[in-house]
Parts: structure tokens; sequence; C-alpha cells
């Protein structure tokens, strides 16, 4: 008699499905921390008017986008290991992500100290708490703590998968 012990993520995947939920748990987390990078990045920037060294505010931004872009590059392993694509399919998940979120976002945003700002599509609010930082194409609602990217701009307002999502946006 033989075991078939998985041997890919894939298959780990499909032996314990409830790994899904703390994938997902990674996912989140990992959104919060880019988000509290890009604000970090925002103060920088806002504050530069008291550095005398600017090289050490580009070595700042230049620290903290690596760290997104790892980050990033985790967030999209995970969701291609939750979403199963199909062989074959390509999927420009770049190109989605530089769609900008202002472009999406139906209604009127306004810009507020190097960000914009406006009413969250996501909950029913009268003080406008949704904010998108235009260099990272990020948004973050401070309202009901929404946040991530274009694709999950997409996937939150159509109710898709990311697939589906990355697809409506190529
Ligand atoms: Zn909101």
């Amino acid at each position: 008699m033989s075991v078939d012990i998985p041997k890919t993520e894939r298959e780990w995947l499909k032996a314990f499905p409830e790994a899904k939920d703390t994938i997902k748990g990674y996912i989140a987390d990992a959104r919060e921390e880019i988000i509290t990078i890009i604000d970090r990045q925002t103060q920088y920037k806002r504050d530069i008017l008291g550095w005398n060294d600017r090289w050490l505010l580009d070595l700042a931004i230049e620290m903290t986008d690596n760290s997104i872009n790892r980050l990033e590059k985790r967030i999209r392993r995970w969701q291609f290991l939750l979403a199963r694509p199909k062989k074959g399919d390509q999927y420009n998940v770049e190109q989605a992500k530089r769609v900008p979120i202002a472009d999406l976002y139906e209604g009127q945003l306004r810009p507020v100290g190097g960000r914009l700002q406006g009413k969250c599509p996501f909950h029913d609010e009268k003080t406008p708490s949704f904010v998108v930082y235009i260099e990272q194409n990020k948004f973050h609602c401070f309202g009901c703590n929404e946040r991530g990217d274009s694709i999950d701009f997409i996937q939150k307002r159509d109710g898709v998968g990311f697939l589906e999502a990355v697809k409506k946006l190529t």
C-alpha cells in the first residue's frame, strides 16, 4: 500500500483546504503592512522641506519601495495559489495593476496632501475617508479599512475573484 504525500503547495492546499483561510489572512496582513509603509513614505515626502540631506530621503524611499515589492510578490503568489489559474491562460497582473484607481472610481476625488480623497465606494459615509495614493496606485479607506490595488478594487466593486478582476482590467 502506498500513501500519496502532497508535493507541491497546490497539492497541500487540496489535502488541507482549511489552509485557504490562513493564506487569506496572510494576504490581508501583507496588504495592511503595505499601506502602513505607503503612509510612512507619504509622511517622509511631506516633511522633505525640513530635510537637509536629500540622499537620505531617497534612501528611505528606496528601502521602503523594496519592502513593498517583496510583499507584493508574496501576495501575488498566494493569490495565484488560491485562484487556481487554468493552464495556458495568460494573466497580465502587472498591466492590471497599472490601471489608475482614480479612473475606476466613480465620483469626485480631490487632492489632499499628495493623495486623492473621496467618499468610500465600499461603505456608506458622509465624510470622505477613502484615500488614493496616486504614485503607488493603492487605496485605503480609513472608515471601513478596505485597502489594496486596482485588482483589489475591482474584486471588491464587482464581487469577482482575483483572476476575473485581472481579466476585466486588461
Ligand atoms: Zn470604506
